[in-house]
């Protein structure tokens, strides 16, 4: 899916790591140099198993770590530095240049105000010049936006009164009111069905075709990567192990971590439905055990013994912005 990209680099991440202290002395990276962009427009998929560091990417750019992290590298939003930004500057940027999709809307509405004053709320938190009228009538066309039908009625309810594809649909609302240039999605579509899932992501799509904002994904469905994103980066135990345009990587798979997890996705077109899915053996290890050397080779079929253990791959380059960490990738020529 192509959105209205352009070449403006509106997110730089460079070589950044996440370092955790923890109180019995087993401090680890959770986030490995890691290196990722996203252009104004673009939509960028991160994808990767629960505690492949890909949230904690996301809060790592929000500057939302927990205490006990120590950040290095670098986040350029907008050409500002985020890493040891002031806490007044990151508040700024949050709600209105940056904005969050939550994964948990029940948690994430208040209960006891109408979903059209948490909206307001979000809103006059960045403009407060509004009037109370003013307000309501945003509050309403943001609902229209995320296809909330009757939103003059729906606005003056309750989230109970939602269902909940609905509340999600107020929550993008909310997080979209100021119109921000990086909506990061942790996993929106996770708590939801099927049909529901694929109407939020028809409704991301139409937001950012509206309002030509970027959007980081954050799943562990490649599925869902697939019709919507632009980019993938895959993550495993803290690192970025591939990342390219996502014809490229599903097409021309390069690390064998993608190849596995693609294999394991069902095909409509399988010659043998009743054929039981691919697995990758074992499990992802977390980043505060990852093994020496590249930490895919105790799962990985084609590892190789005394290099695979031993040595940290560095990032080849797989084809044109196409690139994977992995020993057995040949660099390809730049064009
Ligand atoms: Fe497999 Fe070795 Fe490549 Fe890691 S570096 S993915 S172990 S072949």
């Amino acid at each position: 899916m192509t959105h209205n990209s352009t070449n403006e680099t509106l997110l730089e991440v460079n070589d950044l790591s996440v370092f955790f202290h923890m109180r019995e002395g087993e401090d680890f990276f959770a986030i490995r140099n890691l290196s990722l962009s996203i252009a104004r427009g673009e939509s960028l998929g991160v994808v990767g198993e629960s505690g492949s560091g890909k949230s904690l990417t996301s809060a790592a750019i929000m500057g939302l770590l927990p205490a006990n992290a120590e950040v290095s590298g670098s986040i350029r939003f907008l050409g500002q530095e985020l890493i040891g930004a002031k806490e007044s500057d990151l508040r700024e940027l949050r709600g209105k240049r940056l904005a969050v999709i939550a994964q948990d809307a029940l948690t994430a509405l208040n209960p006891v105000h109408t979903v059209g004053k948490q909206i307001a709320e979000a809103i006059s938190v960045h403009d407060n010049n509004l009037s109370k009228s003013e307000l309501r009538s945003r509050a309403v066309d943001l609902l229209d936006l995320v296809g909330i039908s009757q939103p003059e009625t729906r606005v003056d309810n309750f989230p109970h009164e939602f269902s909940g594809g609905m509340r999600q649909r107020a929550l993008i609302a909310m997080s979209v009111a100021n119109e921000p240039d990086l909506i990061i999605a942790d996993e929106p579509t996770t708590a939801l069905d099927v049909t529901v899932q694929a109407q939020i992501l028809d409704v991301l799509n139409r937001i950012q075709d509206r309002t030509s904002s970027s959007l980081l994904l954050i799943t562990h469905d490649l599925g869902v990567i697939a019709g919507f994103a632009d980019r993938v980066a895959v993550m495993y135990s803290g690192d970025v192990i591939e990342e390219g345009g996502v014809d490229s990587v599903f097409y021309e798979t390069a690390h064998p971590y993608t190849r596995g997890l693609l294999g394991s996705l069902p095909r409509l077109d399988a010659r043998n439905r009743s054929e039981p899915l691919y697995r990758i053996p074992g499990f992802q290890p977390s980043p505060a055990q990852r093994p020496e050397g590249c930490s895919f080779h105790p799962r990985c079929s084609i590892a190789v013994a005394g290099k695979c253990d031993t040595e940290i791959p560095i990032v080849h380059r797989a084809g044109p912005e196409h690139v994977a960490r992995c020993h057995l990738v040949k660099d390809q020529e730049a064009n």
